[in-house]
């Protein structure tokens, strides 16, 4: 429990769908009511899935908060609206994926992966460490990828932001232990949610220009349908990955 027994307050990135959402909830259902969960999301136009998820929680042990990872200002104003309650958790998870060859991708769409995936997180780090640091107590997860271990062919972009984002918890990981505040990557496998359903949708539309035809060939005929084995075979659920988040915070 949070110094004095009162619940933790937990504060997650990316909650409209998918694996956000479900932290957001199975925390928030703690049937302890170890967690008070702050979610948040960038349009909160969008809240009406996590507010029928939540149920009884939502404005109990979930409260819902405006936040857009690549805004300096809506990170401030979201860090400062909860200043009086102290993060004890951040779970960072909101991401883009980007898939495509290099030479059919703009520099903008590059630059906003790793805005989000990369800046994103770190900009959150930055906001809630400086108050960690002083309680000497805190726990920061960071929501990587396999792929930010091995490079995947076409996924050159988002498997650099999350090879970056490990680069940096690496090393950040053991100052902040100076501290006794905790830093933890998750890295899962193929999740079903909505960023399983956009990447079929990008490889449908894919253009490959500048790319080798065995490449090519490989990339449509053997990578994409075994990813889609892989998926239903091995496929986990936004929930499993919300089950061993809580794992990792326990
Ligand atoms: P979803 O697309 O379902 O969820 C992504 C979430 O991130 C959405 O809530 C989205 O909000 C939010 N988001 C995107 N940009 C921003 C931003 N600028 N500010 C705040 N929120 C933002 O995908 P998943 O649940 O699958 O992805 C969650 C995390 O898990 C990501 O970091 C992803 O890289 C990682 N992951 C996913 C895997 C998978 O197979 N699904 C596998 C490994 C890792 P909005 O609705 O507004 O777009």
């Amino acid at each position: 429990m949070a110094s004095g027994g009162e619940q933790k307050v937990v504060l997650i990135t990316g909650c409209s769908s998918g694996i956000g959402l479900r932290i957001a909830v199975l925390l928030a259902r703690d049937e302890q009511k170890r967690y008070h969960v702050i979610a948040t999301m960038r349009d909160l136009r969008k809240k009406d899935r996590l507010v029928e998820a939540a149920g009884d929680t939502y404005g109990k042990t979930l409260t819902l908060l405006s936040l857009d990872v690549c805004s300096d200002d809506s990170v401030r104003q979201c860090i400062d609206s909860v200043k009086d309650r102290h993060i004890d958790i951040l779970i960072n998870n909101a991401g883009v994926g980007l898939l495509g060859p290099v030479e059919s991708i703009s520099m903008d769409d590059m630059k906003k992966v790793f805005e989000t995936n990369f800046f994103g997180t770190v900009r959150m780090i930055k906001e809630v460490m400086p108050d960690m640091k002083k309680r000497r107590a805190g726990h920061i997860i960071v929501m990587s990828s396999v792929m930010g271990l091995q490079g995947v062919v076409f996924n050159d972009v988002y498997t650099a932001s999350k090879f970056a984002i490990e680069g940096f918890c690496e090393s950040m990981a053991v100052q902040l232990l100076k501290f006794n505040v905790k830093l933890s990557l998750i890295e899962p496998g193929p999740v079903h949610t909505e960023f399983e359903t956009k990447m079929m949708e990008d490889v449908a539309k894919m253009e490959y220009p500048g790319a080798d035809a065995d490449t090519v060939r490989y990339f449509k005929d053997v990578y994409i349908p075994s990813s889609i084995d892989i998926f239903e075979a091995l496929g986990q659920t936004p929930d499993d990955i919300a089950k061993c988040t809580k794992k990792v915070i326990e």
